[in-house]
């Protein structure tokens, strides 16, 4: 079979270099490989992309802006670009894969769709775009998560969706994502699981990767027309799952000149127990289906992450990215809440732009490098902050 991403580094068994694969108990091997037909037949599908494309467009309002952040380049004294998915519809960039993965989903004739979600931003664009196309939706939210981001809950239900309290291990995104699992196990036949970022089995990562690949696909174009440089020189995003930082990267991976930068939760710091950053403090093993790079101890047990961000708050990182950061193509920071705090609160005094929690950790990268005159560098806003105004305020400077 051909791959069917030449853009990204993956086989046709969904692995990047020794990362990746579908590590699934045997329940799940046939919902894997209805998935990874249907997604086979209908991603590059004309009539499919037409749809997809008139939703991207009218429904949540792409492209988004490239925008030239002045005063922070004055600031920094170089040019700083940002890429606005915080202006998307329901405001960040989840909504990209939400509404690809229910269209898949329809032509799948499912009925009944589930998710799991930390911030809630996943849970409310899977919300969003089930009652757009009449579908059934519940949402399996970690019960701390559920008290910490009360207005996307709030969302979700208003929308129509059932939220689901999960209340095991750490009560954040990683149980939520076993609860969703455990519900795709016992519901095979109509349930589609929408997951909401670049993790998990094959190919949740590559599919997931190639339905936020609008993100770079439109700074292909921007950028010249903004710069008048062919390619900027750095691009730069936060990185949960990876898939916020997959989409931007995408159609920049084999083009050396761009060098790429991640930024994790480092939490309180990557040398305390306090941290939420899966590929500089992590170790190879297996999660939610994927060999990755995740927090573990030596028994391979999950070590709890910690990260002021709910949406960064993950044990793991996508297996893309465990391979982009262990071959070099991608180099990787990490950001402590502090100084994703003061992030945020320099880009909304200095630009009037609320970021969300999560992209205020692409945006510390302005306080960790230095950047040159000349430099282009594209920082992906992917979200807006204002689920975030009690944590912001409960910090306030
Ligand atoms: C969910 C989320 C993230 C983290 O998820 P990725 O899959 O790593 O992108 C980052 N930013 C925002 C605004 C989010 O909602």
């Amino acid at each position: 079979m051909q791959p069917l991403n030449p853009h990204l580094p993956v086989d046709n068994h969904g692995y990047y270099g020794r990362f990746g694969g579908a590590y699934i108990p045997e329940i799940l091997h046939s919902n894997i490989e209805h998935l990874e037909k249907a997604y086979r037949r209908w991603a590059d599908d004309p009539e499919f992309k037409a749809e997809y494309d008139r939703l991207l467009r009218d429904y949540v309002g792409r492209p988004s802006p490239l925008y030239r952040a002045d005063r922070l380049s004055e600031k920094y004294a170089t040019n700083i670009y940002l890429k606005r998915e915080d202006l998307n519809h329901t405001g960040a960039h989840k909504i990209n894969n939400a509404i690809a993965s229910a269209l898949l989903a329809k032509r799948m004739g499912k009925t009944r769709i589930i998710a799991e979600t930390g911030a809630g931003q996943h849970g409310v664009a899977t919300a969003t775009v089930c009652a757009l196309m009449g579908l059934e939706c519940h949402v399996y939210m970690g019960a701390t998560d559920v008290a910490r981001q009360k207005p996307n809950v709030e969302r979700m239900k208003m929308l129509g969706a059932e939220v689901i309290p999960v209340t095991s291990g750490n009560s954040t995104l990683k149980d939520a994502t076993n609860e969703a699992i455990r519900d795709w196990c016992c519901n095979p036949r109509d349930t589609f699981y929408i997951i909401g970022s670049t993790v998990g089995p094959h190919p949740y990562p590559e599919m997931v990767a190639k339905f936020q690949s609008v993100i770079s696909e439109e700074m292909l174009r921007q950028v010249p027309e903004l710069t008048g440089k062919e390619l900027p020189d750095y691009v730069v995003a936060c990185i949960g799952g990876g898939s916020n930082a997959a989409g931007a990267f995408y159609h920049f991976i084999d083009k050396p000149g761009v060098k790429l930068i991640a930024v994790e939760a480092a939490g309180k710091g990557t040398d305390t127990s306090e941290t939420a950053a899966s590929i500089a403090v992590g170790t190879e093993g297996i999660i939610h289906g994927s060999r990755t790079m995740l927090m573990q101890d030596d028994d391979g047990q999950i070590i709890e992450p910690y990260s002021i961000s709910a949406g960064l708050d993950y044990p793991g990182v996508g297996p893309l990215h465990a391979f982009l950061a262990d071959s070099g193509r991608v180099e990787v920071e990490a950001a402590t809440d502090l100084e994703a705090l003061d992030a945020a609160y320099e880009l909304t005094r200095l630009e009037g732009i609320i970021p969300a929690l999560e992209s205020a950790h692409a945006m510390a990268i302005l306080q960790k490098r230095r950047f040159g005159a000349d430099d282009i560098v594209v920082i992906n806003l992917s979200g807006r902050g204002d689920k975030d105004l009690a944590t912001y305020l409960a910090n306030r400077k």
